[in-house]
């Protein structure tokens, strides 16, 4: 039972990116980077 608050992406927390520990960030692959979930 997940709560939807705004539609921001669940993957990245509406950032558009992960941090990756082997360094720097990489775009998520949900959302494209845009942060947002449009899906549902
Ligand atoms: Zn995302």
């Amino acid at each position: 039972m997940a709560k939807h608050s705004d539609n921001h992406c669940i993957y990245c927390e509406g950032q558009g990116f992960y941090d990756v520990i082997v360094g720097g960030s990489e775009t998520c692959p949900a959302c494209e980077g845009t942060g947002v979930d449009e899906k549902e």
